[in-house]
This record gives structure tokens, sequence and C-alpha cells, in this order.
């Protein structure tokens, strides 16, 4: 006989995530979650009650059937707990790693009422690096449409689409600007929170459908998508531009040299592999003092890479509370872990420098939180008379992106608000342009890699809508043993 499971009977406690030690990990750049061994994978799975009415799916922005995931995990049936979750999200591994699970699914697991919820993101990432490093892809035959889609950019949002349109049978080609593929996921998020082998192996699933990859390629410089539809032969194009414009604050000092956007560094020390130089070519030119202004997910990874990349001390300055800080708590736990300063209550008024030219601090001043603003936070309120310096040879500029105006500024006819973010039908994602579909950061503004997948997946099933074909009913790889 079954004992059936209850809130009562089963561990109160989370099982662990093992790590780096916060030390170690502080001048490295390999991952800082280790992932689960089997073992720490069946006690968490067997944490979950398999509730009848699972209040963690509706948390769940893509709607993945959560409890049939781990239920799988704890009858040791992998490949089944691999494949429920590749029905409605495409990049598990990558999702169960950057997800801010604890206020989308983990928040609503029942069990958190009187214990700590299920460890969702850290078991579907198990699943997933289980699958990857036990199981091969096996590719199902596609029936060709004979129609073409063009992808503008390589990030979540496009890979997603891309996926979905070839497996229907459309003739895929992804354009992106960059010399490497996979958007945020390669140039933005670090390596020691997202290994970029685990991006590069979804590619690859990606051109082993068949799917194009053409890098370098600007989409309104090189070609316009006027031009991809009328003189390429592109029946549907798809644009997930993502919105990496960097955003600075206007006061004065800004452009001195050692003051960054977050992308700049970002891009230099992942993409570039600065934290390489000089084994590899691109310089990161970074100081002994390091202020990183803002404090979400952007602004606690320049934090952490700064510190791997030597520098002495880091600050992170924000002019609300950590309270209302946007970064996950867990990554804020671990730039404290590793020794990361916080100025909370606190914001840059003047970039300070040297006769040369180079940034050698920031005049600050103290804030208060007022009332609720626009955002429904309390907005900050400067304090007079409470100024006083940071001392920095590098300042990172960390305040949020916005839309990159070339797409739209290229495209006759394509809607966009006025922040330029391009504006679709919620239920197919298409835009102003019949045949043309947008999602993603691009039309939402930045907001996270589940919710740029989802578009993305959205956008592919409208555009197959537009075209008259059918998705396919499954997925075109599924995971299938080695023999
Ligand atoms: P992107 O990932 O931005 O990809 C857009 C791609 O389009 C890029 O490769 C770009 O080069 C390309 N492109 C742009 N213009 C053109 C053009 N004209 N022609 C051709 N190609 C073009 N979210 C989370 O859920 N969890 C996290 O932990 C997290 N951490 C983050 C950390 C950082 C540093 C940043 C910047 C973001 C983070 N996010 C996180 C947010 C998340 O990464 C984004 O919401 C997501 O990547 C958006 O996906 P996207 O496909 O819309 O755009
Ligand atoms: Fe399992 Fe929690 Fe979802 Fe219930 S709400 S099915 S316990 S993960």
């Amino acid at each position: 006989m079954t004992t059936v499971k209850t809130i009562q009977t089963i561990p109160k406690g989370r099982t662990p995530m093992p790590q780096q030690d916060a030390v170690v990990r502080a001048k490295n750049f390999d991952e800082v979650a280790l992932g689960y061994a089997l073992e720490n994978a069946l006690r968490e799975a067997d944490r979950c009650i398999e509730c009848k009415k699972p209040r963690c799916i509706a948390g769940c922005p893509v709607g993945i059937d959560i409890p049939g995931f781990i239920r799988a995990i704890a009858r040791q049936d992998m490949r089944k707990a691999y494949e429920v979750l590749r029905q409605d999200n495409p990049l598990p591994a990558v999702c169960g790693r950057v997800c801010p699970q604890e206020t989308q699914c983990e928040i609503r697991c029942v069990v958190g009422v009187k214990a700590e919820p299920v460890c969702i993101g850290r078991l579907e990432r198990f699943a997933a690096d289980y699958a990857m490093a036990h199981f091969e892809p096996e590719m199902l035959s596609i029936t060709p449409t004979g129609k073409k889609a063009a992808i503008i950019g390589s990030g979540p949002a496009g890979i997603a689409c891309a996926a979905d349109l070839a497996r229907a049978g459309l003739d895929v080609t992804i354009f992106e600007a960059l010399h490497m593929a996979g958007g945020v996921l390669k140039y933005g998020i670090p390596e020691f929170r997202l290994p970029k082998a685990i991006v590069d192996r979804e590619l690859d699933l990606l051109k082993q459908m068949g799917v194009k990859i053409e890098l370098n390629t600007v989409i309104g410089k090189l070609f316009t998508i006027p031009q991809l539809m009328k003189d390429k032969g592109f029946d549907v194009a798809f644009i997930g531009t993502g919105a990496g414009f960097p955003r600075f604050q206007g006061i004065p000092g800004e452009n001195m040299n050692g003051v960054y956007s977050a992308n700049e560094f970002l891009t230099r020390v992942n993409l570039m592999r600065g934290f390489r130089h000089p084994e590899y070519d691109t310089p990161v030119g970074m100081g002994r003092r390091v202020a990183v202004i803002g404090s979400g997910n952007t602004a606690m990874d320049c934090a952490r890479c700064a510190l791997r990349m030597g520098a002495e001390k880091v600050s992170v300055v924000y002019r609300r509370t950590q309270k209302e800080s946007p970064a996950r708590a867990e990554e804020l736990h671990h730039a404290m872990e590793e020794g990361i300063e916080f100025q909370w209550l606190t914001n840059p008024v003047r970039i300070l420098g040297n006769s040369d030219g180079w940034a050698t601090g920031m005049e600050c001043i103290r804030m208060i939180l007022g009332d609720p603003d626009a955002s429904g936070r309390r907005a900050p309120v400067e304090q007079p008379g409470t100024n006083f310096e940071i001392p920095a040879d590098t300042i990172i500029y960390a305040l949020g992106t916005r839309a990159n105006p070339i797409i739209a500024k290229s495209t006759p006819g394509l809607k966009a608000n006025q922040w330029g973010y391009i504006e679709v039908d919620e239920r197919t994602g298409m835009t102003s342009i019949p045949g043309v579909f947008a999602g993603g950061d691009i039309v939402t503004g930045a907001a996270t890699v589940i919710l740029a997948l989802g578009a993305g997946r959205r956008a592919a099933k409208g555009a197959l809508e537009y075209l008259g074909i059918s998705p396919a009913g499954r997925p075109a790889e599924t995971a299938a043993a080695k023999a």
C-alpha cells in the first residue's frame, strides 16, 4: 500500500544546492551552483506532494507540467522528466539556472505554506543536465513546407521561435548582429551563472534541425526587413532584437574614461573572453576600485565579474533599499557572500575625474524613501547635505536598458510605442505589418528569459496560423537513450 504524502510527512527543509565556497569562487569564473547529484534530486522530488490542483503551474509563465516532471524524477524516469519539460520549455537547462522561480512557480508551491517550497528550479536544472549527460537528441523527420522564415536576433525569443518554425517544416535563417549567437545568454549572463556550453548545445540542436545562423549581420543596416521579405523571399519574419541600448543618468562626468555601460563591460568580459586577456585579444581595462550603479541582475553580474577580474573593492550603489532591489534573491545573497559592498539609499550626482579625463570616483547623496511612484515602489528622495564621495577607477552603469531604434527606423509602417518598443497583437505576436512578428524584450522592455521564450513560441504559432500551416504535434527532437 502506498502512503499518501502530505506536508506533515515530507522533510520540511529544502535540499541544499552544492556550491563553490564563496572565497574560492570569487576568484574564478567556474559555475557557482554545482547542481544536484541523483540522491539530492530524488530527496527533493519526494518533497512534492503532487497536488490535485497544482498551484505551481499557474506561476510558470509557460505553464510547465511541474508535478509531471517532478513525478518522473521521483520514479527515476529521467527521459520522461526531460520530455515533459521540453514540451513547454525549449531551454530547460538555461531556465533551471536563471529563472526567478522564487517569484514565479516556487512562491505558489503549496508546500511553502507550512514548510519551505519545493526547489522546482533546481529539479528542472537536474533533469535537463541529466538528459544532456546521458541521452542523445533523436531528430524526428521534418516535412518541408517550402516557406521561409527570417529570425532577427538569436536570444531566447529568437531561439524559441526558430525551433518551433523549423519543427513545423519552415526553412529558417537567424540573423544575428554579433559574432556569436545566444543574445544575453551569451554576452550578458556570465559563465559562473550560465556556462556558455549549455547555450551552445541548444544552438547545436537548432542547427541539427536545419536552422541557419548568419552572424555579424545587423538587420536595418546590411538589409532591412522589407528587403528580406521582398528581395530575399522570406514569407514571415520575427523580430527578437532585445533591449540592449544602454541607459545613463545624464549627470556630469559620465563621458570620463573608465565609465562603462553594463552591456559594454559584460560583452568585453563574457563574449570577448576579456577575463582571459592577454590569451584573448580584448582588454577590459578595469581598475582596482569598482562602483556599479543599479541593483538588478545585470548589476550583480557586473559586480561579481569585476571581483573575479581582480578588483580589490566592489561597491554596488542603489537609490532604494535591499527590499526594492530587482535582483534575484539568490544573486544578491551570492554577491554579499562574495564580499561585494552595498551602498543602499545612495545616488550618484557627479562622476569625479582627474585632469587626464579618467574617473576617480563619484559624488553621491543619501536618499530616503517617500510615497510610492508610478512603479508602485516608494520613490527615493534626496536628503540635502548628505553628499559624500566613493573612490572608484571603474564605474559601471547597470540601470536597465532601452530598445535599439535601428529596426523601427528602417522598417516603414512598423508601429512602436513612445519608448521604441514594438507593438504586437497579444495573441499572435504579429506587428502592424502582416507577416512580421515580434517578441521578447523588444516588445516588453527588459524582462526575463522565460517570458522571452514564451513570446517567441507565441509568435511562431501566430506565424504558422498566418501561413495556414499546422504546428508540429510534438517536438522534433526527443531524448533517446544512448545505445
Ligand atoms: P536578447 O537576449 O537581448 O537577444 C537579442 C539578440 O538580438 C542579441 O543577440 C542582439 O545582438 C541581436 N540583435 C539586436 N539588434 C539586432 C539587429 N538589428 N540585427 C540582428 N541582430 C540584432 N533574465 C532572467 O530570467 N534571469 C536572469 O538571471 C537574468 N539575468 C540577466 C543578466 C543580464 C546581464 C542581462 C542583460 C539580462 C538578464 N536577464 C535575466 C534578462 C534576460 O536575459 C532577457 O530578458 C532576455 O535575454 C531577452 O531575450 P530576447 O531574445 O528578447 O533578447
Ligand atoms: Fe508539487 Fe508544490 Fe506544485 Fe504541489 S504546488 S505539485 S507540491 S511543486
